[in-house]
């Protein structure tokens, strides 16, 4: 009986000190990556490790205490893995609690099993203290009071050299603040945020309802069949085009076709897909989304009130947030994978677009919205096994040391983006009337090229993989035949530096020949306005607009920038 009795003083006591110290580990891990400054890494574990002794100390069973900690175990755990998948010592990002809710679960699948490792240890760091203190608190053991009151003691003591630390922090470093720096009331703040942008989003139908583009359709012949084609891809680098330089055959086809514009300098001002297509669909930039995109609609609404028959054609699936309301602007609206299933792939939406082109009437202008799954992880998922031209080209696991066979996979997936834009061209050329078509990526993507490690896009800070975007037109050659201005123009600018969050909606509806009060030709690339971009911005994770030194660039990324001629810094 004594040595039972021992046994549970025991457990109480583990639990008490353990679970504090545990809940530390990513704090531990943060402060120590990112080389905080003395003040702020103190402020960092103290005030944190301090809150958790008081709260274990609060009640006298250890074990009631252990299982109300439970959202504090799921922050480090969920914070943890995510150290572990970005490896940017980043904290929680709003987006990442966001994208619980609006990746699907396939893609959410995908991801997890890439990450058993992080996943296992912290099931192994935080179940077993859960358990115990379910165990504990049922058989109803008390902690030894010594043991509480010098808990108690540590705690508040800590907790006051936390506080100091963080006065010393605000006053001695230059942008640092607590809930910005201090796990977990960062993450918890984040959260916030991100229950506020979610009931913003419920009340978009309202607070969009009196948007308008006032758009007229300025072309001279009327109400004569044209045919545009904005295709939006998914997680694709630039510097993997062949087109741009490459050294692989990653768009043998692209490359035959003569009159393409491509961009070469491009940055996107978003690393994530729902921040990046919205900017991209409407006349919204890094400068002014946070707050102006629960009021805009999209560039399918001008083309709407110009005249234009609209089509949104999505490959991927439905996400309940601002992609879907613009596609919902569309006088059709389809997302291919709902009719297909999942197992398909971006070529297989040519055959939908002829019949899109066979039932448009002969007069009626139109509008085609392409969003691509493009090259999102798995890259393998991506194209269909005959078409894998680059092998070895399946990783079991996505890590450094498999860099080789991810890039192989990645570059199968922009051949098939090659497929798709080079079969979407050819459509517009076998058309008797003028077509235009123009092509961008939503961001990049890191696949641990440097010493960094880094992986995946969507992080809260940005790489310069993550930003690097392509970018093209085509014009076919009776659009060429009618609108010679224009064409010199995106022949001229194509070599600038452009912004494609800026440029993207502004070009598609000047080379469509809408006009619009909204519409700024210095962002157009067929306007004789047309001004490369200024100041490089980007959208972080609270929505603010940044330079990208803020954005996370660091001297890799600036090195890369210079490599492909970028002139901004
Ligand atoms: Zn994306």
């Amino acid at each position: 009986m004594k040595h039972s009795d021992n046994s549970r003083y025991k457990i109480a006591a583990v639990l008490q000190i353990a679970l504090p110290l545990l809940l530390l580990v990513p704090n531990v891990v943060m402060s120590a990556w990112s080389s905080m400054p003395w003040p702020a890494f103190v402020a960092n574990l103290a005030a944190p490790l301090g809150v958790y002794l008081l709260l274990m100390a609060w009640s006298a069973n250890a074990g009631r205490s252990a299982v109300m900690m439970l959202p504090f175990s799921i922050l480090a755990a969920f914070q943890i893995v995510l150290l572990a998948l970005y490896l940017d010592g980043s904290v929680i990002a709003v987006d990442m609690f966001l994208n619980v809710v609006t990746t699907n679960s396939s893609e959410a699948g995908e991801l997890l099993g890439n990450l058993a490792g992080p996943v296992a240890l912290v099931l192994l760091l935080y179940l077993p203290p859960l358990e115990a203190g379910v165990a504990a608190w049922l058989r109803r053991e008390r902690t030894p009071s010594l043991l509480r009151r010098r808990c108690a003691a540590a705690g508040a003591t800590l907790v006051v050299a936390g506080g100091v630390c963080m006065l010393v922090a605000s006053v001695t470093l230059p942008r640092y603040k607590a809930d910005r720096e201090v796990f977990p009331v960062n993450a918890m703040c984040n959260l916030a945020e991100a229950v506020s942008r979610t009931v913003r989003t419920a009340r978009y139908a309202d607070t969009s309802a009196g948007f308008t583009f006032g758009a007229t359709d300025e072309c001279e012949s009327g109400s004569r069949r044209r045919i545009y084609m904005a295709v939006i891809g998914e997680t694709s680098r630039a510097d993997h085009y062949q087109m741009f330089g490459y050294d692989r055959f990653t768009t043998p086809l692209l490359c035959t076709v003569d009159s393409l514009v491509g961009c070469p300098r491009v940055l996107s001002e978003s690393n994530t897909t729902h921040k990046s297509v919205p900017m991209l669909l409407s006349t919204l930039t890094a400068a002014e989304f946070g707050d102006s995109i629960y009021h805009h609609k999209s560039v399918i609404t001008a083309f709407r009130e110009a005249g234009f028959h609209t089509v949104f054609l999505s490959m991927q699936n439905r996400n309940n947030s601002f992609i879907d309301f613009f596609g919902s602007e569309a006088d059709t609206t389809i997302f291919l994978r709902e009719s297909l299933g999942q197992h398909i792939c971006d070529t297989d939406l040519l055959p939908v677009v002829d019949s899109l082109l066979d039932v448009a009437a002969d007069t009626d202008p139109l509008l085609l919205v392409v969003h691509l799954y493009g090259s999102h992880f798995n890259y393998e998922d991506r194209y269909p096994r005959s078409e894998a031209y680059f092998l070895p080209d399946k990783a079991s696991e996505a890590n450094q040391t498999h860099r080789q066979r991810l890039v192989n996979a990645y570059d199968n997936s922009i051949r098939c983006t090659d497929r798709v834009l080079h079969g979407l061209i050819t459509r517009l050329d076998s058309l008797d009337c003028p077509g235009g078509l123009i092509y961008t990526a939503d961001h990049g993507e890191d696949i641990f090229d440097d010493e960094r490690g880094r992986f995946l896009h969507a992080s809260p800070t940005a790489t310069f993989a993550q930003l690097h975007v392509p970018m093209m037109l085509y014009f076919n050659q009776s659009w060429r035949g009618e609108n010679p201005d224009k064409w010199k123009c995106a022949l001229s600018s194509c070599r600038q530096e452009i912004s494609s969050s800026e440029s993207f909606t502004p070009t598609l509806m000047h080379m469509a020949g809408i006009s619009s009060p909204r519409l700024d030709r210095t962002s157009a690339l067929t306007a004789e306005e047309f001004t490369p971009v200024a100041t490089r911005l980007f959208v972080n994770d609270r929505n603010e607009a940044v330079d990208l030194q803020s954005a996370g660039f660091r001297t890799q990324d600036y090195d890369a920038m210079r490599n492909f001629g970028f002139s901004y810094f």
